[in-house]
């Protein structure tokens, strides 16, 4: 708990590059916001947004969207038969 609040504190090399890669390996396999496209900046799917080190909100948006989306159609057609 302590060494998450001195890394938001007092931002280092190495806390920066541990988020840079936590970016990419979202972004390479396409896991999470990284699975839909950026209406904001209009990059596809797969790409980081133009925004260095940040997801436009409209993206995470879409993305819970989406998701919300593939998870209820289980549930209703369970519940239609
Ligand atoms: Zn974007």
């Amino acid at each position: 708990m302590a060494s998450i609040a001195l890394s938001i504190l007092i931002p280092s090399p190495a806390a920066d590059a541990a988020h840079d890669a936590a970016h990419e390996v979202h972004r390479r396999f396409r896991h999470g916001v990284y699975s839909v496209p950026c209406e904001t900046c209009h990059v596809p799917a797969g790409e980081l947004c133009l925004a260095r080190r940040a997801v436009h909100a409209a993206r995470r948006a879409r993305f819970r969207e989406t998701h919300q989306a593939t998870a209820l159609v289980p549930l209703l057609v369970g519940r239609a038969r």
